[in-house]
């Protein structure tokens, strides 16, 4: 009889072979001997965007210098970029630029919608988004000082009681970045717009992972980020989303220059530019924006829905497979179960996850571990593999038997978890 083990690396192997997004694999660098499972914290380096960075340092800046606004094209990239993250994310042509940083943008955005919702004061969302909406929500707030505040769900079930006719925005993560339980965007747009409210959404773990249809459900705003799924760089710009229908009626408080609509003109006062562009601000990252850029080429030509059946059958692979080989050892997960109800990661809840964590790591299995208790593991459906998920399962098995996890080494914390 063969081992339990043998089985599983037959399984891991058929299912690389029929995956048709397998070459893909092949654009991105990936070190050797490194198990990979934290693209959604930071994305892989394509090989064509460390070409395209060498390029547009070497002769775009080193020999262009300014002349590149005009003969590369840099002015163009918010535009440019963002026209390429809206076919990932369902967005209608015009609707969605390259900027900033997420949190940024958020502040933007949200600004934006309470701005068009003037009688109502609350910010509906959740209390495990990520921190960084609440704490740009928060600041928002305390600017604006006119009694705006923040109501928080405890549960997903929660939120729809939370809607009423006091409330000016919904405001929710897609994916939760700890659990990855998604929502369903459509119902819940509808749900704010029944109330009167404009629902606002952050694609974070979204974008890249799985199709979004952001004109098809109804989201009035959106941002997301670059570095994560999209594989832009570390700090890559993020992107911001206003719907068609809200953009000439809608403002933004950080009015830079370069959503004015004649920048050039250097006039006094300020104009806003027509469209999703009123939402730009200043002078973009040109470096980050080329890689970002470069990066989304892999996206090219990749159907969403084949991206979601590969990322969907390798969670659902890594999560039996984690069932099977490590039972009796704690680990709970937490992530849903079924496969509509999640994104593109895997969680599970262990007492020693932080020292569990740095233990894979040295044993070159690098997902990550969030606070109190969670190990998380990313899938990113264009260079990870079955036998990735397999090789984790196993790394993650073989330390929980043998406990070498408890090793004092593995205790001390890191400032980047
Ligand atoms: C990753 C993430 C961010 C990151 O924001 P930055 O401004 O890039 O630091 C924001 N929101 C969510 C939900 C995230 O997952």
């Amino acid at each position: 009889m063969p081992a339990l083990s043998d089985l599983w690396t037959e399984r891991a192997e058929a299912a690389d072979h029929a995956d048709r997004l397998r070459p893909l694999r092949a654009l991105f660098h990936l070190p050797e001997g490194m198990t990979y499972l934290d693209g959604n914290s930071l994305g892989c380096l394509t090989y064509g965007a460390r070409a395209r960075l060498r390029d547009v340092v070497d002769r775009e800046w080193g020999t262009g210098l300014i002349a590149s606004w005009n003969q590369a094209g840099w002015v163009d990239l918010p535009a440019r970029v963002g026209a390429r993250i809206a076919r990932l994310v369902g967005a209608e042509e015009g609707a969605l630029v390259a900027c900033d940083s997420t949190s940024v943008n958020l502040f933007k955005v949200l600004a934006s919608a309470l701005a068009l919702r003037p009688g109502r004061r609350v910010i509906v969302s959740e209390r495990s988004n990520f921190p960084t909406d609440l704490y740009m929500a928060e600041g928002l707030a305390n600017l604006l000082n006119q009694g705006h505040e923040l109501r928080l769900a405890d549960h997903a079930d929660d939120i729809p009681a939370l809607v009423t006719d006091e409330t000016a925005v919904l405001m929710l993560t897609q994916v939760n970045y700890r659990t990855g339980a998604l929502h369903d965007m459509a119902s819940l747009s509808r749900l704010a717009h029944e109330r009167g409210a404009l629902a606002l959404w952050d694609l974070a773990h979204s974008a890249g992972a799985l199709p979004v249809d952001l004109a098809g459900d109804g989201a009035d705003f959106a941002i997301g980020c670059g570095y994560k799924y999209l594989n832009g760089g570390p700090g890559a710009p993020a992107f911001l989303y206003v719907a068609p229908c809200h953009q000439a009626a809608a403002r933004q408080p950080l009015s830079g220059w370069f959503g004015h609509a004649a920048p050039f003109a250097f006039e006094t006062g300020y104009q806003p530019a027509s469209g999703v562009t009123r939402f730009l601000t200043g002078t973009p990252s040109v470096l980050a924006l080329s890689a970002l850029d470069a990066a989304l080429d892999a996206f090219d030509g990749v159907d969403m829905a084949a991206l979601r059946e590969k990322s969907v059958a390798l969670t659902r692979f890594f999560i039996a497979a984690v069932e099977a080989l490590c039972a009796g050892h704690g680990l709970q997960l937490v992530t849903p179960r079924e496969p509509a109800r999640r994104g593109s990661q895997v969680s599970f809840t262990h007492p020693a996850a932080y020292a569990l964590c740095q233990a894979l790591i040295e044993e070159g299995v690098v997902g990550d571990f969030r606070a109190p208790d969670i190990l998380r593991f990313g899938f990113a459906p264009l260079y990870n593999s079955f036998a990735d998920a397999l090789n984790a399962a196993t790394t993650i098995a073989e330390l929980l038997a043998s406990k070498r996890y408890e090793d004092e080494r593995f205790q001390r914390r890191n400032t980047v978890t």
